[in-house]
């Protein structure tokens, strides 16, 4: 038997970057548990000749990655959609989920199962239990990470360039360094843009030996609200024990933040920034609390959140909104990364008339070697001096236009500092 596995944001997003889990655990249980050779199990990168394979799995995690037409319709039975607090739904048997998940039948023949919220949103089915919580396959992207190497290495030699392979294969370390998985799963807040909507709280779900490698350096949690775990300590507790960096890839619930949270988390052995969300303007002054409650244990040390914008509205409220939520993360030496909200239909501020306003607050965020040296007004100059061609830079337009219609919100953000504010 040979299968195929596509992770479909790897072929439709050039600069995607990150392995797909399920991709890996499907991987994982065909060589670990059917025990099929490895060379039967094949990281496809490409949608060509499938007919040469026994069965095909396409799994995407981005609604807005493209894949080919005849893709675009998969559907799944409507009992296999995950219906919201029903944690179980959707654990079949492997041979009735296998049966069950076929989208499409190639040459009519051939099933292809499809799965993950870039297809069916908040109602993804579940894996089967014994695909779930099988130990990923970590090597399943090996030969396409070997291939783009090689790429590099030849286009290095044709430009006369020396090629550092290590230095190369930094975007690829959480193909290569990671331990990738759940220790707990759900959410009870059910945000309206968000896609975890199929809980009502959240749960344990697999042990942390069950995708842990002891030969990769560090860990990355995908948890959704690790906090929101009642019984976090031991969880966090083995974590640490493990001596390896670990990281949660979600931003964490800023508002769960308790002092015994703030201790534990900012002495244990993590990974890189920690990264929270301030999605709701409505949550400020209980953000501003927080982060009163987080500062003595900050140290220096670098913090993120995450800042979604174009989602209650795109006018200039939207626009003040986030500058009042970027203003108050500076105040406490946090960095803002703004996030622009987009569902699987529309993304709603491409259509504002202040679009422009958000690319540039985005621009001017999303760069923190920008954001610790700038203001708003400096990074549009900035980019303005850059400008070879007569007229206004997008930034500088957006920028002056917005200026010229809310005088008083450009007098009390447009100037404000990073490097004015200490630790
Ligand atoms: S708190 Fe986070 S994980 Fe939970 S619903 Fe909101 S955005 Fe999603």
């Amino acid at each position: 038997m040979k299968i195929a596995v596509i992770d479909a944001d790897l072929l439709g997003r050039r600069r995607h970057r990150f392995p797909n889990l399920v991709c890996e655990k499907i991987s994982g249980y065909y060589k670990q548990v059917v025990k099929l050779p490895p060379e039967n199990v094949v990281l496809k990168t490409d949608y060509e000749h499938l007919e040469e394979f026994d069965r095909v799995f396409i799994a995407k995690v981005f609604t807005d990655t493209p894949v080919p037409e005849w893709l675009q319709h998969v559907s799944q039975p409507k009992e296999l959609l995950i219906r919201v607090g029903r944690p179980d739904a959707g654990a079949l048997p492997v041979e009735k989920w296998l049966e069950k998940t076929v989208g499409y039948k190639i040459n009519g023949k051939i099933p292809v199962n499809v799965g993950g919220t870039g297809f069916f949103f908040d109602r993804a089915p579940n894996l089967p239990d014994v695909i779930e919580h099988c130990m990923p396959d970590y090597h399943l992207y090996d030969n396409w990470i070997e291939e783009k190497v090689e790429q590099a290495k030849k286009k290095a030699e044709c430009e006369g360039r020396e090629f550092h392979r290590s230095r190369f294969l930094v975007q690829f370390k959480e193909y290569l360094e990671y331990s990738i998985g759940y220790l707990t799963r759900g959410c009870f807040r059910h945000c309206g843009f968000c896609v975890n909507q199929k809980y009502n709280r959240v749960f344990r779900h697999s042990h942390l030996t069950e995708f842990l490698d002891r030969d990769r350096k560090k860990i990355c949690l995908l948890d959704d609200n690790f906090f929101g775990y009642l019984d976090w300590r031991p969880l966090l507790g083995e974590l640490v024990a493990t001596r390896k960096r670990f990281k949660f890839k979600q931003g964490m619930d800023e508002r769960l933040l308790t002092p015994d949270i703030a201790k534990a988390l900012f002495t244990s052995n993590y990974d890189g920034d920690f990264t929270f969300a301030f999605d709701n303007i409505s949550d400020y002054d209980l953000i501003h609390e927080k982060l009163e409650i987080m500062k003595p244990y900050k140290k220096g040390r670098s913090v993120k959140f995450y800042v979604l914008v174009g989602f209650a509205s795109t006018d200039w409220k939207d626009i003040r909104d986030t500058f009042r939520r970027i203003e108050l993360l500076m105040q406490y030496h946090c960095l803002p990364y703004i996030m622009r909200y987009q569902n699987k239909n529309e993304a709603p501020w491409k259509a504002s008339p202040l679009h422009a306003m958000y690319v540039a607050i985005a621009r001017w965020c999303n760069q923190p070697n920008i954001f610790k040296k700038m203001s708003f007004r400096e990074f549009c100059k900035a980019n303005q001096a850059m400008k070879k061609t007569p007229g206004y830079c997008s930034a500088m337009q957006a920028m002056k236009d917005f200026e010229m219609r809310h005088p008083t919100l450009a007098e009390e953000f447009f100037d404000m500092k990073y490097s004015d504010y200490s630790d």
